[in-house]
């Protein structure tokens, strides 16, 4: 299974990812963990990466598709299948990840999860991550047992620095100028499946699951030849 998490900065695409990967066991493969990875190994690259993420910018897309490019070089992600989560972000990202999967695997899906901005606001300036394991927390929604102390791993939690108001409706304004034009590259391929991001996630998962385990069991027949 190959799918794309689309939608505004906190629509869940984080926690619904986390959800499905244990249920499918798919590979999660997302750009802004990817970078944050480089910002917090304080390397060169890392330090210009740091300029644009923090101002609410898209980092350059050759530089994040050459992060992706490298992921789909890994044997284990293609076995398992994978989810895209933040990425693709432009139209040229959405062309270059076709250029990459022709001789790997094409996406099943794009899912929409389609937020509206009260509720972004609220989930992103509540968020809490763990710098450890990175799990998702919110300071109302998913408070954890201990404050400041993630309940997976114990790790100290944090915010993320462009996790503020005045960065988050600047992501926004980045979101539909460039991000918007990707959802419709997806919906001309009939590959687009909307589904609401304003939902509890929990409930979306449940939902999701029951969709991809028919969609499977369907494929698992056809290949076996029974209708
Ligand atoms: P996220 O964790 O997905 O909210 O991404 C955090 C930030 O990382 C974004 O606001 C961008 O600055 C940068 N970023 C993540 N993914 C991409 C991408 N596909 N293209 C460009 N910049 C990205």
């Amino acid at each position: 299974m190959q799918i794309i998490l689309l939608g505004p900065p906190g629509a869940g695409k984080g926690t619904l990812a986390a959800l499905l990967k244990e249920t499918f066991k798919l590979a999660h493969i997302s750009t802004g963990d990817l970078l944050r990875e480089q910002m917090k190994a304080n390397t060169k690259l890392g330090g210009e990466i740091k300029k644009f993420v923090e101002n609410g910018q898209l980092v350059p897309d050759g530089v994040v598709t050459l992060m992706v490019k490298q992921k789909m070089a890994d044997a284990k992600i293609l076995r398992s299948g994978f989810m895209l989560d933040g990425f693709p972000r432009t139209a040229t990202q959405a062309q270059d990840l076709d250029k990459i999967l022709a001789k790997i695997q094409p996406i099943d899906c794009a899912l929409y999860m389609e937020s509206t901005l009260p509720v972004i606001l609220k989930r992103l300036t509540g968020r809490r991550v763990c710098r450890n394991c990175g799990a998702l927390f919110h300071v109302v929604n998913k408070p954890p047992a201990k404050e400041g102390i993630c309940d997976s791993c114990g790790g100290p939690l944090y915010q993320r620095s462009d996790d503020n108001e005045e960065t988050i409706k600047k992501r926004m304004d980045v979101y539909l100028e460039s991000t918007q034009p990707v959802i419709d590259y997806y919906k001309k391929q009939g590959k687009l499946v909307k589904v609401d991001g304003d939902k509890d996630s929990a409930k979306l998962h449940a939902e999701l699951t029951k969709i991809f385990n028919a969609d499977r069991k369907s494929h698992k027949d056809q290949k076996s030849g029974r209708n």
